[in-house]
């Protein structure tokens, strides 16, 4: 079988950045502890490592009375790093600068009295730590846009930074035709998200099956898997070689490998040589393909 790898895969700039900050952290001598509110990123076998390196996860600040509280790459709550300020604790802060830069965005336009529309899934931590006050609506795939009911004559609309494009640009047609005197639009995708799509989209179109590696809970994969199964129905989402199912292979098939912004450039190598070491034998091998 010939494998193909997507043009953008392996770490992004800011998992890369968060890694080595959170790795260089846990070089340095620390008896009371490194600590990190959820995964700094969202990969398991990254997370396994850091946690051998020391990096203990916790759910809040609540047992935590001293040591170093890494921020995660998706940001925290305002009120959380006030908390961890007060406690008197030492920060070190790994949040992806384009996530940064969408806080930055939001205070601004909480301070001149904006409301705030962030297109993207509330439930993801990017989202829980930019949206730390009720004054901003979170839309979704799912919400009717039409029924999203804002008084305020002065909006701002700004999209998770793994949203895919094309969905924030029908969100933005929606609320521009609800007739607000200022609508404030803010392309907070970030770029290596783009590229990825695009790639994902490309390769997914040129190969007979395609793999997306990257983390059950990562947004950036899950958004990948979704891009590429809408144009090959034999795409399948894997976290690992470990997950690779043979009968999802014909001999001479050609395999797209994707990668999650989170997904380190060794587990892909691991799938890839798993993939070109896969003994098809059976010419009339049917291939099962989930949905
Ligand atoms: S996907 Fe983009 S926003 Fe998310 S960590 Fe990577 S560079 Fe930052």
């Amino acid at each position: 079988m010939k494998v193909k790898l997507a043009k953008n895969s392996g770490f992004c700039f800011g998992v890369r950045r968060a890694v080595n900050m959170a790795i260089k952290e846990l070089e340095v001598e620390n008896t009371k502890g490194i600590y990190s509110i959820g995964h700094i990123i969202h990969n398991r076998d990254v997370v396994d490592d850091l946690s051998r390196k020391g990096l203990k996860v916790i759910e809040n600040l609540k047992d935590v009375d001293g040591g170093t509280l890494i921020i995660r790459c998706h940001g925290l709550a305002a009120s959380v790093i006030s908390e961890a300020k007060n406690k008197g604790l030492k920060l070190i802060d790994t949040t992806c600068p384009y996530v940064f830069s969408s806080h930055r965005i939001v205070n601004s336009l909480l301070k001149e009295g904006y409301s705030i529309i962030v297109v993207g899934d509330k439930n993801h931590p990017e989202i829980q730590a930019l949206c730390d006050t009720d004054d901003i609506v979170v839309v979704d795939e799912n919400t009717d846009f039409d029924l999203v009911n804002i008084k305020s004559k002065k909006v701002g609309l700004i999209a998770q930074t793994t949203l895919p494009f094309n969905f924030y640009k029908k969100a933005i047609r929606a609320f521009l035709k609800k007739g607000f005197v200022e609508l404030r639009i803010f392309n907070t995708i970030c770029n290596d998200t783009k590229k990825r799509q695009l790639s994902a989209k490309r390769l997914a179109k040129s190969v007979d099956c395609i793999l997306v590696v990257g983390g059950r809970f990562s947004a950036n994969s899950k958004r990948l898997y979704q891009i590429c199964k809408k144009i090959n129905p034999r795409a399948y989402h894997i976290e690992n070689s470990s997950e690779l199912d043979e009968g999802w292979f014909l001999k001479e098939d050609s395999v797209g490998i994707v990668s999650g912004a989170s997904t380190p450039d060794y587990i892909i190598k691991q799938v890839a040589d798993r993939i070109r070491n896969i003994d098809i034998s059976c010419k009339d091998k049917k291939v099962v393909v989930k949905s």
